[in-house]
Formats: C-alpha cells, structure tokens, sequence
C-alpha cells in the first residue's frame, strides 16, 4: 500500500522540533506489515494475510467496523501483541524479534492516543502529560522545555493545573494527545481517538493530528467515523473480518 505524501509546513515554531525530522527520508515506509495474521489463543482472527506500507510523514486513515481488527492492526505495531504470522517493520525495526529494552525503545518513539484516553485520575493534566518523561530520565529543565509548547498545542494551557474530572471529554482527550506528543514520537498511532467525542471535538482532535502531521510525524487514526473521513483528504484503508481493502 502506497499513499499520499504530505509536505510539512512548520507554522509552531514552539514546538520541540525533533518530532519531526529526521532519521527517514520521505521515502523510506515508517511501517511495513508482510503478510501479517493474528490469531488470539482463542482461535480468533484479528487480521489475516495483511499488507500494509506507510510512509515516513503520511497521514493514513484506517476505517471498518467494531470487531474488524483495526486496534489488532495498531497493537502489532506498537508491540503489545505479536504477529502469528509474517513481519512488522517499525521504523526499521522487526518488531516481532524485539525484546525488552529494545521493545521500550522503539516504543518510546511511538506515540498512543487511546480512545478512553487512560489518564490517572490524581494527577494534574501537566503531570499526566510530563508522568513518562519523568520515568524516561529527562531533566526537570527539559521536561518544562517540552511541556508548555506541547499544552499549547493541544489549547490547554490554562488547564495545567486542573485534574482529569475538571475537564470535559474533549479536553481529557487532548490531554492524552499531549502526553503522547510531548517526547516528540516520529509515529503516533491513534486508535477510535474520537470514539467517544462528539463532532466538534472530534474534528478538533483530528485538526490537531494533521497539525502535528504538518509537522513531519506520521499519522495512523483507526476510525468508524466515516464522516470525519470524508472531510479529510487523507488515505484511508478498510479493514473487514481481518482483511485490508484499499479504499
Ligand atoms: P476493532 O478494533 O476493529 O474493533 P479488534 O482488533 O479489537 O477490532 O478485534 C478483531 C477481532 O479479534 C475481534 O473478533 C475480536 O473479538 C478479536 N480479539 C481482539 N482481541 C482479542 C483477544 N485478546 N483475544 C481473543 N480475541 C480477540
């Protein structure tokens, strides 16, 4: 699968720039699936037979219905399950032979925005979005560095001191963007990130996905929406019973 290769624009000059860059040229693909199947112990198909290319700086929209294999699809990327068969390539990683440290470390250069956003209930929104920095040994100088662009981004500057329960869904939802960002991942994966969203915030969080795509990152959003979709211009893929359809 090729798809479209956007041109970033850097508008936010704030923003910590290594989000972006370098490593891959636009050529090189930021994830490869080779004839990838999943089967659950259980016997389940999750996918089955799939070939995926994306590219370094694409935006890609992954669609089809519940229960398709769509969050199976990102948790092979980002390693939390393993392929039964064929390869995936992050990054210039085979992920299915990675372990421990080297697992942590590809990860630390992949962002996650999960549709219930998992943010802790007790901790502020600037100490959910900076909570992984921390546990990855940045400086306090760096952490600040990175943390007031990155609210910024997400408009949530004024909210830093607030905790998850003060904030509307919408908001909690850019929180986890936030902390998703702020170590400046060259590939975010969003799974139904506006699942639970109504549509101006849904559009609102996928305005900030393409900024962050203007920026240089990669973008995969899984979605039903189909709607929000077609207001996009992006390439997207279907996924049905475990099989990837170009759209
Ligand atoms: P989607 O994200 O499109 O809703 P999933 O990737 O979650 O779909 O699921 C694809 C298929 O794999 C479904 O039939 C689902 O029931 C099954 N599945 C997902 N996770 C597991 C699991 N841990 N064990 C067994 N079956 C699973």
């Amino acid at each position: 699968m090729r798809t479209v290769v956007t041109t970033p624009s850097k508008t936010d000059t704030n923003f910590p720039a290594d989000a972006t860059s370098q490593q891959q040229s636009s050529n090189s693909p930021t994830v490869q699936l080779r004839s990838v199947t999943k089967t659950y112990e259980n016997g389940c198909h999750g996918l089955l037979e799939v070939n995926l290319e994306v590219k370094h700086k694409e935006f890609l929209f992954i669609t089809g219905p519940s229960g398709s294999g769509k969050s199976t699809l990102l948790k092979l990327l980002y390693g939390e399950e393993l392929p039964s068969q064929g390869e995936v390539i992050v990054n210039g990683f085979n992920v299915t032979a990675l372990r421990g440290d080297r697992l942590s470390l590809l990860r630390r250069r992949i962002g996650i925005v999960f549709q219930d956003y998992k943010l802790i209930p007790q901790r502020t929104v600037a100490e959910n979005v900076t909570f992984v920095l921390q546990a990855q040994g940045y400086t306090r100088k760096e952490i600040q560095r990175r943390l007031e662009p990155t609210l910024k981004l997400v408009g949530l500057l004024s909210k830093a001191n607030c905790f998850p329960d003060q904030l509307s869904g919408g908001e909690q939802q850019r929180v986890s963007i936030a902390r998703a960002i702020v170590g400046t991942p060259p590939l975010l994966l969003a799974d139904e990130p506006t699942g639970n969203l109504d549509p101006d915030n849904s559009w609102q969080v996928i305005q900030i996905l393409q900024k962050l795509n203007s920026f240089g990152a990669t973008v995969i959003v899984t979605t039903h929406d189909e709607q929000l979709v077609r207001r996009c211009n992006h390439p997207v893929v279907q996924v049905r019973n475990g099989r990837l359809y170009r759209k």
